[in-house]
Formats: C-alpha cells, structure tokens, sequence
C-alpha cells in the first residue's frame, strides 16, 4: 500500500497568519499560573491543607479514573474507543475547517467512510510544513467563540511552529502524566523537584528555587547549572522527604556527573527520576540510575498533542496510550510498520485538540517497533522503543562553564514569531551568536523580543547577539542542529555529539 498522493488544496494556501490572540485563555491552570510566587508562598499551607487533586478540578479528576482504567483495555476494546473518536475528529475537522474540508473533498472521503481503523490510510498524511502553511485554514471556523490557548513550539526541522488547543486540555494531559508516572510509584502531592527550564528567581537563602504549593513541586533553575548551585540543589532536594525528580535527561546527567565528580552520594529520599522531552541515551540512563540509585522513568509526548507513551513500570519499552490519540508508526512508503525490530515514523491523529485538528501528523520521531502486547504487565499497547528525532540534549555553555541545555531555550510563546529558523552559534564560553533566519515581516521590534525573552531566561549566564542569515544548513540526516557548538569537545559532555 503505497502512501496516498497528498490531497492538500494548493489554492488555498493561506496569507501570513496574523494570529487573532496569543493570550492565554482564563483556565484553571492559567490562572493559577499567573498568582505571583510571593502569593503562593504565603497563602500556600492553606493549599497544602487540601487534596492536589480536588484543586485541579474536575476533568483532571474523572480523566484520571478513565484513564487508569482504559489502560487495562483489551485492544479491541481500545479499537472501538478509536474509532468512535477519529469518526468524530474526522467529522469536526470537515465540518470546522476550510482546510480538511478541501482535502477530504479532493479524495473523495467523508467521516461516514471510515469503517474500520484501516480506513484512515485513505488520508494524506500531514507534515509541520503543511500545517504551517495551512494555518488559518486549519483553525476551526468558529475559533473565536471557543476558549484556547496559544502555543508554539521548535518542534522539528528547527523551524518554530504555533498553534491553538483547547483550554482546557491541561487536566486531561495532566491525567496522562500522572497516570504514567504512577507507574514508578509517583502520587500526586508527593513533592517533586523540577529542573526543566523555568525562570526561577533567587530566594530569600540566594537560592534559585520557587515552590508550588498546589502541585508541590519545588523548582530550580535549569540555567544556573554551576557546581556551586547543583550543590545547593541537591541539599535542598535531600531536606525535602521522599520525593521525585522531573527533569531533562541532560539536566539530570549533570547532575549526576557532579555526584560523581565530587564523590558525593546523591540524596536518598529521591524515589524516582522522571526524564523527559530529550532523547534518552541507554548509557546515559544506567549512570544515572547507578548514582541516584533509583528508577529511571521517561515519556513521550509532543506540544501537538497527538501521541503520549510512557514507559512500563518492568522495562524502558515505551508502552503507547489508546485513548490519547490514534497512532501510527508508517516507513519511508507509508506503509505500517508491524515487524519487530523495524523503525518507523510516529504518525498521530490527536484526541485532544479540537481548536486545530492535528490529523495524520508526522511527527519526525522514528521509533522501533517492538510489538502489540507487553508480556511483562500485559497491557495490550504498542510498544516502542529507542525513540529517536528532533529531540536533542544539545548544550550551551555558560560564562562559567556550566551547561544550559537547548531544551530549556526552546520557548512556548511568541518569541520565535517572525523567524523560520534559528541556530546558535558558539566558540567561547558565555557568548553566542543567535542566527535568524527572519520570516516574512521581521523587524527591530522581533530582535528586542528574542532578546528580552531569551535575556530573562539566560539570565546574564550567556549573552548573545543575533545574525540574520538567509539559510541555516541542516545535518547530514536532515535534521536541525540548534548548537552549532564550536568549543572543543573535550570541554563539553559526552552526550551532544550523538544527537545527530
Ligand atoms: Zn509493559
């Protein structure tokens, strides 16, 4: 079965999308995002009084059960879950938008023709560039009487996209979290120490860490990664009592390289480490599990919202959730991959957002495919493994020597509005220069941006200066290399040369 030829309606390619908000929507979540730190700090013991799970609403709450529960689906089960849920997608996304609606009436396909999962190969599959050049036609018509969120993301190919969701898919997505790491025995409202890229100012003690009192996470900053404050982490993290890290898997190898450099023991009340959002390298994974001598714990997922894996509680294997969004793991044909030990792309149709239907989305990602049933916790899932793609553990390094992992640069907002593609370039330590590739409409206004987003992040850790340039070359595989990092390799980590 070969790939269906791409039904995307050339004609209706859309103008330079002036988005119509990139606020927030007065969820929840936003709004308690935006309490200031000093609030939470004084009001939080009354938080701390309540069930974490009762102030984080209800759809958090029933997601949670139904998710717990799907998770023991048999597969035929979750197959008709699937079907029921692309039906109504399909059937949203044609009657929502001008984009789908072109499309499906260029094959010929309507959401009624859909009879079986197989079907949806009829389907052209979408790549960020169509999405991208597609935008306003891929909104939902009646996006401005709904309640969505903004969001933005490098995702692949080094070329930031946007988008919107729904406002109110936090608690789902947080359902599928916590249900995840439930499997290494998280529970919500045991703390939990994060290291992933938040702005986190000092504290009254000239420690970098804020605490959360509803979620119970206690943040440090991922920028200011010198020995001395790694120190000063892990101390505050040991006064803590039994709890997680939630980290990047580069942020919590330099932690441990510090242990180990220093022969220092690693905290012992931390029950478990939760890695995400970088490719996760096996070596990498087995030191740190020897250092903190717990469990390594990681999930898949995406800003779009199409797919989530999470790991079995018995192995690494990533174990793909059913009710997330339906997934699809195609070859370089387009054809399924169902062959043990063969890679393909991760392909997802998204459950989760009905703002801007993500359908047939191809990620970039590549994983293994290692089967339909886990024999060790016999959920009936595909599993995955060695997800590899536009996820790097590439590095910056600060005027001091300490790394500040490119993960954390990557910005959820506006900041890389007007740019198609960006790289940094560095030779000394402290200092970079931003290379821009500028998009249509760049202007002063955009440089003042990016240096005051990335500014407050940096933190005068790094300063840079920013280089238009009309093309940024990719690696040889293709793939964006956002650190074109020149210091010599002996004074860098080992990691960053196999991301590529
Ligand atoms: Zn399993």
């Amino acid at each position: 079965m070969a790939q269906p030829s791409t039904g995307y309606p050339k004609n209706l390619k859309s103008e330079a999308v002036e988005p119509m908000q990139r606020k927030k929507a007065l969820s929840r979540k936003n709004l308690w995002d935006a309490v200031p730190p000093s609030l939470k700090r004084r009001f939080g013991w009354m938080l701390e009084m309540l069930r974490p799970e009762w102030l984080l609403g209800r759809t958090y709450r029933v997601n949670c059960q139904f998710v717990r529960d799907a998770q023991r689906w048999s597969a035929g089960r979750a197959r008709e879950y699937q079907f029921s849920k692309l039906h109504d997608v399909l059937k949203c996304a044609y009657e929502g938008t001008r984009f789908y609606r072109a499309m499906f009436d260029s094959i010929g396909f309507r959401a009624d023709d859909l009879r079986s999962l197989e079907d949806m190969s009829r389907v052209p599959t979408i790549d960020k560039a169509v999405f991208m050049d597609n935008f306003s036609d891929i909104c939902s018509e009646n996006l401005r009487r709904r309640s969505v969120d903004y969001g933005a993301t490098a995702g692949t190919s080094g070329t930031p996209m946007e988008f919107y969701i729904d406002a109110g898919r936090s608690g789902i997505e947080y359902s599928y979290l916590t249900a995840s790491w439930e499997r290494v025995g998280y529970k919500l409202g045991v703390p939990m120490a994060v290291l992933r890229g938040r702005v986190v100012p000092r504290d009254r003690q000239g420690l970098y860490h804020e605490y959360d009192p509803l979620l119970r996470h206690h943040y440090y900053s991922s920028f200011h990664m010198s020995d001395e404050n790694m120190a000063r982490y892990l101390e505050h993290m040991a006064s803590l009592g039994p709890c997680f890290l939630h980290v990047y898997p580069s942020t919590v190898a330099a932690l441990a390289r510090f242990l180990l450099r220093n022969r220092r023991q690693a905290p012992k009340n931390i029950r478990g480490i939760i890695a995400e959002s970088e490719i996760v390298y096996p070596e990498q994974r087995q030191m740190v599990e020897e250092v903190f001598g717990c469990r390594y714990f990681s999930c898949y997922g995406l800003s779009e919202k199409v797919v989530l894996a999470a790991e079995c509680e018995h192995s690494g294997d990533y174990h793909v959730w059913p009710t997330y969004g339906y997934f699809e793991l195609l070859d370089e044909d387009g054809n399924p991959v169902t062959t043990p030990g063969e890679r393909g792309e991760i392909v997802g149709t998204g459950f989760i957002n009905t703002v801007m239907p993500f359908i047939r989305y191809r990620t970039g990602d590549w994983a293994t495919y290692v089967g339909a049933r886990c024999e060790a916790c016999g959920r009936e899932h595909t599993i995955l493994r060695d997800i590899r793609g536009h996820r790097t553990q590439e590095v910056l390094i600060a005027a001091d020597g300490s790394e500040i992992p490119w993960t954390a640069l990557n910005m959820h907002d506006d900041t890389f509005l007007r740019v198609r593609q960006f790289q940094f370039l560095q030779d000394t330590p402290g200092q970079a220069v931003l290379r821009i590739v500028p998009a249509c409409g760049f202007a002063d206004a955009d440089k003042d941006r990016i240096h005051r987003n990335l500014g407050r992040k940096l933190d005068g850790q790094l300063t840079f200066t920013i280089a238009l340039v009309d093309a940024i070359a990719l690696s040889a595989r293709g793939k964006a290399i956002y650190v074109d990092q020149q210091i010599p390799q002996d004074r860098l980590s080992q990691t960053e040369s196999n991301a590529s």
